[in-house]
């Protein structure tokens, strides 16, 4: 195809190698691809957890131009309720990808493309990616037809781009299941340097931290954004059906927690010992603040058979508790 002539193609680009090879295929098949990547409050590939998530480098590499969409608090509602389930973490896999196909399909008519390419892989992943996954995410985003797996389109369906003879079938992947080899020899026939690691930073497919999500989602009508940032960080104990008490785990912690507290939360503090800054929030605080104010110096440097002080701050007031340090097995009852 001459350069004017280039039909457009939308990418969901993840940063990932699968949607990096999807997009290189398809340059190589003449296409003019432009990516779609998605942020959720759990997943901003700028967590520095080192995923690989610069989709702005990638992008660039690919010579790409990136549009980002940023699905926040309808990504929550849908969270409430998914509508096809969650996986072994707290992952609502199916309605996610459906949410961003939703996405990649605006940024489609919006720009005069053809269809979608994302580098989803056939039965890669156990929710999201066998093939009656594939279909149910294309039915619910109206996407029948238009969505093309490029690593493992020429195991799936013929598609409608393939019918119209857009794409042929000859040039499209068979790659399927888990391991990676043939993406990492594509990746070395397209000169992809350091190919990022296999998974994702998807947060909510995490165990431990998939169990604070679904203690948030089952215990606060409408969680919020910056109860979802509260998760991310700290020790977390559940003290009540309506109260949640938090403690910092390093500097870096203490800080954020400091910067999340909202005028209703009470941060505690060891006063004389190096130690964890703690945030109580919900409706019950009163009643916990004393055991709240022993924990505290627990993970503090006090000695353990004295009191000392915990200074407590609740929006501008400030007070202090002389208390004791907890004992492990009063408090490690409540820690999620
Ligand atoms: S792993 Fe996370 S980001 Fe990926 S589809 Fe599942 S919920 Fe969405």
């Amino acid at each position: 195809m001459t350069e004017e002539k280039k039909k457009k193609v939308v990418a969901l680009l993840s940063g990932g190698l699968d949607s990096q090879l999807a997009i290189k295929m398809m340059q190589e098949q003449g296409f003019d691809v432009s990516a779609v990547a998605i942020k959720t409050p759990f997943c901003d590939f700028d967590c520095g957890r080192g995923c690989g998530f610069e989709i702005r480098e990638r992008a660039d590499d690919l010579d790409v131009n990136l549009k980002t969409v940023y699905l926040g608090d309808e990504y929550i509602e849908m969270l409430k309720k998914p509508k096809h389930g969650i996986g072994a973490g707290f992952n609502p896999c199916i309605d996610c990808r459906s949410m961003m196909f939703d996405a990649a399909k605006k940024h489609m008519e919006d720009i005069g493309a053809e269809f979608i390419i994302s580098g989803e892989v056939l039965g890669q992943r156990p929710m999201s990616q066998h093939a009656p996954a594939l279909r149910t995410i294309e039915k619910e985003s109206d996407l029948v037809g238009k969505i093309v797996r490029p690593l493992s389109a020429a195991l799936l369906p013929e598609t409608i781009p393939e019918k119209d003879g857009l794409i042929k079938r000859e040039n499209l992947g068979i790659i399927e299941g888990r391991t990676r080899r043939n993406q990492l020899d594509m990746a070395k026939k397209y000169g992809i340097e350091n190919p990022p690691n296999a998974g994702g930073g998807c947060l909510l497919t995490e165990p431990q931290f998939g169990i604070k999500a679904k203690d948030l989602f089952e215990h606060k009508k409408n969680p919020t954004i910056n109860d979802i940032d509260l998760l991310k960080i700290g020790r977390h104990f559940r003290l009540d059906e309506e109260t949640k008490f938090v403690v910092g785990r390093n500097k870096d912690e203490n800080e954020m927690i400091k910067a999340i507290a909202l005028p209703d939360d009470i941060l505690l503090e060891a006063k004389d010992f190096v130690g964890p800054v703690s945030i109580l929030r919900g409706a019950n605080l009163k009643k916990h603040l004393e055991f709240a104010s022993s924990v505290t110096l627990r993970y503090s440097d006090a000695p353990n058979d004295k009191t000392a002080i915990v200074s407590i701050k609740q929006s501008d007031s400030v007070k202090e508790i002389i208390t004791e340090t907890a004992k492990e097995e009063s408090y490690i009852q409540f820690r999620m």
